[in-house]
């Protein structure tokens, strides 16, 4: 029985998803790959979520804002951000470290420790079911994972590129310290192992910034003290370094500071979220009928709470309307429970709190949580919201924060959220369409809009597994161009980088 005690020795593996979101781009463009690509907000306070490495040569990074990137690289590839691909990626770029392993904690879309001492045996992975949980035929056999941990990382890494062609980079140490410090030295694509004798030397010649903790704040207090490096904080003094950063705060730094890390891999004990949702074959534009289907739908997801055997403190209702927007409502309960009445309270409360039915509803769904971080909770939704979210806040979990602050970002338009072939032809594309966005055409098949203006439309027709394309351009006028879902992740075609 796994009670959550992490055995000893503890060895950790760090994984984590090189330039995640620029990657996916470059992944599904193919006249844009080895260019400099930024993803990043549209508006006058977007935000760069990605910037690809060619693009870092510029100066150019992640949580700059946009215009100031614009400025440093404005013949980059500006592209808006693809929620739902992200989130496709993720998934099945993490697909086979959850079925290999029982403890997995996702620290963000693109980035999550493992302890190495959890792979499943035979008798585990036999026992999961594909249909709830990690699937059982994509678990890594054959490697001694604690024994051998550099043929720990390099499996991880292979694993990841077989899955979905996307470059990671691994590190594996005694803790979670040192296992994220060795993935980010061997950045990108790379695979590395800090053994003690090797973070000894490495941690006094960090900035004191490197340590989980220290953020902006954290560090100008030390600044202020003249305290910049590992090596100055332990040379300041365990009283200096809490006076400054307070008791608990401080000890913990000065503790890290000194490769003493006792932070665990905080592992789905059951699963992030339970929940379903239901794409309805016509849109629904009255009351009675959507509270018939939320009703439903709350049923299913409850039912697959219960079958989880997990207790859920916060319900969460997300509804896509017939114009592609995305709308969640979260309710939060006092203390996790699985007690239908109160949950159906909770979820009845959220419904009430969105638009629906509004101009029609086309999908309806209903998550249970009993996450601390918005982050997490749209994870494991899969929200298209996260991805727009998740760099705002700071990609790691931000400790305290309520999900039901989902509602301010999520309830944005989102024209890029086109339809599969299940949901019909997708809206019409715009001037208004994020330059990026996947779009079809009557005649000329799949491609992403370039830009948009004085009533055309700038498309590459290319997809992921297409030639380059040179850009062509639609009259939007025409009315032939319109939105459609990304492509799903496809396994890697040839062989990785670190192979060649
Ligand atoms: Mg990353």
């Amino acid at each position: 029985m796994d009670d959550g005690t992490l055995t000893e020795p503890l060895l950790v593996a760090h994984l984590d998803l090189d330039a995640f979101f620029a990657q996916v781009e470059e992944l599904a463009k193919p006249s844009i790959r080895g260019r400099p690509v930024v993803v990043a907000g549209r508006g006058g306070r977007g935000v760069i979520t990605t910037a690809n490495y060619p693009a870092r040569r510029f100066g150019v990074h992640s949580a700059m804002p946009s215009w100031q990137g614009r400025a440093l690289a404005p013949h980059a590839v500006w592209l808006s951000p693809r929620g739902t691909a992200y989130s496709e990626h993720s998934t099945a770029a993490l697909a086979p470290i959850r079925a290999t392993f029982s403890r997995v904690e996702q620290v963000a879309y693109d980035e999550v420790y493992v302890d190495l001492s959890s792979a499943r045996t035979p008798d585990e992975l036999a026992a999961l079911d594909p249909d709830d949980g990690p699937d059982p035929a994509l678990a890594v056999h054959g490697v001694a994972w604690v024994a051998d941990p550099y043929a720990a990382c390099t499996a991880l890494r292979q694993a990841v590129w077989d899955a979905t062609g996307l470059t990671a980079s691994v590190g594996v140490a005694r803790h979670k310290l040192g296992a994220k410090l060795a993935s980010e030295s061997s950045k990108p694509a790379g695979a590395a192992v800090l053994d003690a004798a090797a973070e000894a030397e490495l941690l006094p010649t960090l900035e004191a910034k490197a340590l989980p903790g220290i953020g902006p704040v954290s560090a100008r207090k030390l600044a202020g003290a003249g305290i910049r490096t590992v090596a100055d904080v332990r040379a300041a003094g365990e009283p200096t370094v809490v006076g400054l950063l307070g008791q608990a705060h401080g000890t913990a730094v000065w503790d890290l500071a000194h490769g003493r890390d006792t932070r665990r891999v905080e592992y789905d004990r059951e699963r992030k979220s339970v929940g379903a949702e239901r794409t309805l074959p016509a849109d629904l534009r009255d009351l009675e009928s959507l509270r018939a289907t939320h009703a439903a739908v709350f049923a299913e997801a409850h039912r697959r709470l219960l079958r989880s055997g997990a207790a859920a403190r916060t319900v969460t209702v997300k509804v896509r309307y017939a114009d592609f927007t995305i709308e969640t409502r979260a309710a939060s309960l006092a203390a996790p429970t699985d007690e239908e009445p109160a949950l159906r309270a909770a979820a009845e409360h959220a419904l009430a709190a969105t638009s629906a039915p509004g101009t029609g509803v086309r999908l309806v769904g209903v998550a249970f949580s009993a996450l601390d971080t918005v982050a997490q909770l749209l994870l494991s939704l899969g929200d298209e919201a996260a991805a727009e979210l998740v760099p705002e806040l700071a990609p790691a979990a931000t400790p305290g924060f309520h999900p039901a602050y989902a509602r301010d970002a999520s309830t944005a338009a989102d024209p890029r959220l086109g339809a599969g072939p299940a949901d019909g032809p997708g809206p019409l594309v715009t001037e208004q369409s994020a330059p990026g966005s996947d779009v079809v055409h009557d005649e000329l098949g799949r491609g992403w809009l370039v830009g948009a203006g004085h009533g055309v439309a700038s498309v590459r027709f290319e997809t992921s597994t297409s030639p380059p394309a040179r850009s062509a351009t639609v009259r939007l006028a025409d009315g032939v161009l319109r939105h459609c879902d990304p492509e799903p992740p496809r396994p890697a075609a040839g062989p990785a980088p670190w192979k060649a």
